[in-house]
């Protein structure tokens, strides 16, 4: 490195992405800094992944007592839940993942700044009062939720605050219709709360395979989520015993707390890109190229900041890519197709490939196998679950080019397949899979019959 730079990388922001980068650099013998101004981890570990799944864990246990007496067994008395007990041991156990956080940074020999920094020029960083000269800029600043504005918007509260509410509502409306809307209507029923998912539009997860999307729709209702599709919010008030929330199409809702999970835009204010040649795209996403360098030479951006896919593996895998092509081989390239992703709601959605939608689009002829039964725990248990499988074929090559599964374990499962679908698999490669017996998975490789 020249004498004349303090870093070979800079990276503002240790979330998923921002910290791969920073250790990969590092272990190359780099020198790297990272500067985080919240918390370590990004939001995955502190606001979103990590404990969204620790939510979602305590909601499914209403489910569980229900189940268990048809196993034999007798809860002495009605279960209780204690909001404060889940929300504080999920908070300790985030500190203690940020401190894992905080390790992995010192031990990679990266410098970590605890401060909000900022760029002063295309390779100048300042953070707590001090200006440092880089070689290189990593921007890992990640999103921020976005509420839209009308009248009593600041009385709506989005997914960050979910995770330190002093107590939860006996009533709550959620709005959206994606990911973080659908995850918390689940998780806000479970928990016993009187719950309203108002959406503006026709369908809950519309980029979704519609007919799973469907089942996913009709499972919430079934397990007590109240639906309002085409249904906007004109305005919030304070009232009597809570928010009024005016609908633009039937009576005002009272309710204890309004989420809104209406979106997540990049975090890029205030962060001095004025000073670079950094574009920015109409939505504030900053542009790069297919290696994360942006428009001035110095500076790349990753992970939710970039608005390609906000996933936290993906930021992960782009990391590992940007590396290697600043202080690598140059050989790595991320495949954002075939991406396998999870929705938490209840029930659970797992995917990889093409919806039935739009492989009808991308081929001439596909074959549908579509298998719903209900899970065997049920045969005892009781409940209204029931899980679909769908597997999408291009007839003309035999290859499954989607995979989609409904259902208790969908995320666990569809992993294993995201593999398969990597390697090209046909349904022949399916069908010559023996099962494992009994599973809800074996289900994938026993679909003889055609559905369309
Ligand atoms: P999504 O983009 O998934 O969904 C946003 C929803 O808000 C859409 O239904 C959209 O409606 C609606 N919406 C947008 N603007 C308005 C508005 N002005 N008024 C009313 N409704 C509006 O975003 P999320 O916030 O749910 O999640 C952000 C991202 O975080 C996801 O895309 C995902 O990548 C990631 N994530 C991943 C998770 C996982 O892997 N399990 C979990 C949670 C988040 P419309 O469709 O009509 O535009």
């Amino acid at each position: 490195m020249s004498e004349s730079f303090d870093y070979d990388l800079f990276v503002i922001g240790a979330g998923s992405g921002g910290v791969r980068a920073a250790r990969m650099a590092a272990s190359k013998g780099k020198k790297v800094a990272v500067a985080e101004e919240r918390y370590l981890g990004g939001t995955c570990v502190n606001v979103g992944c990590v404990p969204k799944k620790l939510f979602v864990y305590a909601s499914q246990f209403p489910e569980s007592f229900h189940a268990s007496a048809g196993f034999g067994w007798t809860v002495p008395q009605a279960p209780t839940f204690d909001w404060p007990t889940l929300r504080d041991n999920k908070t300790a156990e985030i500190v203690r993942l940020n401190g894992i956080y905080n390790s992995l940074i010192d031990n990679s020999g990266a410098d970590l700044f605890d401060g909000r920094a900022t760029i002063a020029g295309p390779q100048l960083v300042s953070v707590n009062g001090q200006t440092y000269r880089t070689r290189s800029i990593l921007v890992a600043t990640g999103g921020w939720p976005y509420i839209p504005e009308f009248p009593g918007s600041e009385l709506a509260i989005s997914s960050n605050e979910m995770f330190f509410l002093d107590e939860l509502p006996e009533k709550a409306v959620v709005v959206g219709g994606g990911y973080i809307a659908v995850e918390f209507a689940g998780i806000l029923n479970g928990l016993g709360v009187e719950t309203h998912l108002v959406y503006r539009g026709p369908h809950l997860l519309k980029s979704f395979d519609r007919q799973m999307s469907d089942k996913i729709q009709q499972g919430m209702i079934d397990k007590g989520v109240h639906i309002h599709l085409n249904t906007e919010i004109s305005q919030i008030v304070q009232a009597d015993g809570g928010l009024s929330v005016g609908l633009d199409n039937q009576a005002d809702m009272t309710a204890g707390l309004v989420l809104y999970a209406t979106g997540r835009v990049a975090n890029t204010a205030n962060l001095g890109l004025e000073t670079t040649n950094v574009a920015l795209a109409n939505n504030g996403a900053i542009v790069v190229d297919e290696h994360f360098a942006t428009a001035e030479p110095s500076i790349y951006a990753l992970g939710d900041v970039i608005d390609r896919i906000q996933l936290t593996p993906v930021a992960i895998q782009e990391a590992m890519v940007l590396v290697d092509h600043l202080f690598g081989e140059a050989v790595a390239e991320i495949d954002y197709k075939g991406i396998p992703t999870a929705v938490f709601c209840q029930p659970e959605l797992g995917t990889v490939g093409l919806s039935e939608e739009q492989a009808r689009a991308e081929y001439e002829d596909i074959d549908v196998y579509v298998s719903d039964f209900k899970p065997m725990m049920q045969t005892l248990g009781g409940g209204s679950d029931r899980i679909t499988m769908k597997l999408i074929v291009d007839s003309a090559t035999d290859r499954v080019v989607g995979c989609h599964m409904v259902g208790e374990h969908a995320a666990e499962v569809i992993q294993g397949m995201g593999i398969a679908l990597k390697a090209g698999a046909t349904k022949a490669h399916f069908d010559a899979t023996v099962g494992i017996h009994p599973s809800a998975a074996e289900e994938f490789v026993t679909m003889r019959d055609k559905s369309r």
